[in-house]
């Protein structure tokens, strides 16, 4: 219907359009409101599935979608608690593949990646509802075993692991395979709390890694300091050498002919910034199982050379005073310590003839033409080759007739034995053999006078020991060439 609207309606029809449009805008006003409400509820939404990935993520790992170390330590905690109640037992086993580094460097990291996901697939199908896998690191797994009823079933699912990882895995057309290390925590509430279960297991892994490749081991506590205490020794002696950390110190050997000091052995002190002196017996051992020993080795050489050298220079000694340093049997292998030791001398300017090298029995074991082609070629230049701790190993006479050595070291056990029956008769065996053979010899861990005086009356000229002088840093060492003790003498061809 049309109205005609007259003046006086203006007004009217002017609020009536106000109403419109505040409506109008009303309603875009509530529907932006609402729009943003969306958005709001858009945004929550988002972020708490950003919050949940989150969560997922931190504990679980991203790679295989297992559990990882976070949350298999929860869910143990949580397992514990509640199979204590209920009586039952929790097992847990840690396994670490062997040498899965060398999968991705020899196949590329996406290889190991799907050999990882592979394997834990496997590792999945055989566990029992209820027991857990997780990934705890790279190379690591977990696995919570919830109702262990005997060792005997743990055994077998041992068993059973490795049966199933015997078969290589086919990846992108490779053959990958590796053996696993696994430690075994029999009872975990025994071990406290989740952590310290996991970390036994783990304890237990490394011991059962040192007897072999693929092999396993019951956690026992005395497993725990041994293993866990070399294990941090380990990673800090790689750190010791460029730190400055390992020290030489010498020990004088006397020639009591002459009176003096004929020459020093060099030996390797670990001063470990927590545990203090660390005595070579604990980490030497622990070098010669890694490529360390080279490094170790090289660095004594060089630092034994450099300090005579500064003897030399600063004219505390006489030319003929040696320095003879240990040798691993693993600085044998190959021919690389014969260039070694032609760098360390052109650069210290230490002559060949001031060099010994102490290598020991154990070396006749392994040895190979080109160890002794290497070592008679040193002998040429005039470096030493002495056998030490003699007596205790695996020489025969056949052995050292091979050998270009110079002088035996009589072991120190030979010493604490003389004043037992047959023990002096025994050095001096020795010593007639050494006649024979024409080699010189050399006593150490003399550390008495009724030790000292029997020696030299059955005419030993060379000896070591803590009775005449313990290991000194070099700085002792040096004040010790100018005492007068130490009229410096000639050393003789030793
Ligand atoms: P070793 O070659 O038989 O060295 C002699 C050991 O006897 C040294 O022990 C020395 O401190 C100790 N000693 C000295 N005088 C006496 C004494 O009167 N009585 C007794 N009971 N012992 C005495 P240290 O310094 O603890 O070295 C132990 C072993 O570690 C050495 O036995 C040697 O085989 C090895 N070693 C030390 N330094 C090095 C090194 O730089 N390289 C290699 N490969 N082995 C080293
Ligand atoms: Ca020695
Ligand atoms: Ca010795």
């Amino acid at each position: 219907e049309t109205r005609k609207f007259e003046e006086s309606d203006l007004d009217y029809l002017q609020i009536v359009a106000n109403h419109v449009a505040v409506a109008i805008t009303g309603h875009r006003l509530y529907e932006e409101l609402d729009q943003d409400h969306q958005r709001l509820k858009d945004n929550i939404s988002r972020r708490e599935r950003a919050e949940n990935q989150l969560y997922f993520n931190t504990m679980h790992d991203l790679l295989t979608g297992l559990p990882n170390r976070r949350q298999f330590l929860k869910h143990l905690n949580h397992t514990l608690a509640v199979t204590r109640k209920r009586g039952q037992n929790v097992a847990v086993l840690f396994l670490d593949l062997n040498r899965f580094k060398l999968i991705n460097e020899s196949f590329g990291h996406n290889v190991g990646d799907e050999f990882l996901v592979a394997l834990s697939r496997k590792l999945d199908s055989i566990l029992r509802p209820g027991d857990i896998l997780a990934r705890v690191s790279g190379d690591e797994f977990a696995i919570l075993i919830e109702d262990a009823k005997s060792p005997a079933e743990v055994e077998y699912l041992v068993a059973d692991i490795r049966e199933s990882l015997a078969q290589p895995a086919l990846i992108e057309g490779h053959e990958v395979f590796t053996h696993v290390s696994m430690g075994i925590v029999m009872s975990a509430a025994e071990h406290g709390d989740a952590e310290t279960a996991l970390r036994d297991a783990e304890t237990a892994m490394y011991r059962a890694k040192q007897e072999g490749k693929g092999r396993h081991a019951v956690f026992t506590p005395e497993m725990h300091s041994a293993v866990k205490s070399q294990l941090s020794l380990e990673s800090d002696l790689h750190k010791a050498i460029q730190r400055r950390e390992l020290l030489v110190y010498f020990q004088p050997i006397f020639d009591m002919s002459a009176n003096s000091i004929a020459g020093f052995e060099a030996l390797t002190r670990w001063n470990h910034p927590v545990r203090g002196s660390i005595p070579p017996s604990e980490f030497i051992p622990l070098a010669e199982e890694s490529p360390l020993i080279h490094e170790l080795g090289t660095y004594v050489l060089a630092e034994s050379c450099r300090q005579l050298m500064e003897w030399r220079n600063r004219g505390v000694c006489s030319p003929d005073l040696f320095v003879t340093v240990n040798v691993s049997p693993r600085q044998l292998e190959g021919t690389g310590l014969a260039t070694e030791i032609t760098a360390i001398l052109d650069n210290t300017g230490l002559p060949a003839g001031n060099l010994r090298l102490e290598i020991t029995e154990s070396v006749l074991m392994v040895q190979s033409e080109s160890t002794v082609a290497m070592l008679s070629a040193l002998r040429e230049r005039g470096i030493g080759i002495w056998m030490d701790d003699f007596g205790t190993g695996y020489s025969s006479l056949q052995n050292l007739e091979h050998l270009p050595i110079s002088v035996l070291k009589i072991d120190r056990t030979f010493v604490q034995r003389m004043e037992r029956a047959y023990g002096t008769k025994l050095i001096s065996g020795i010593l007639n053999l050494a006649r024979t053979l024409d080699l010189e010899v050399v006593v150490e861990g003399v550390e008495s006078d009724r030790q000292f005086h029997p020696l030299l009356a059955m005419g030993c000229r060379f000896l070591q020991g803590h009775y005449l002088a313990s290991p000194l840093p070099a700085s002792l060492a040096g004040d010790f060439l100018s005492s007068p003790l130490a009229v410096p003498g000639t050393a003789g061809d030793i």
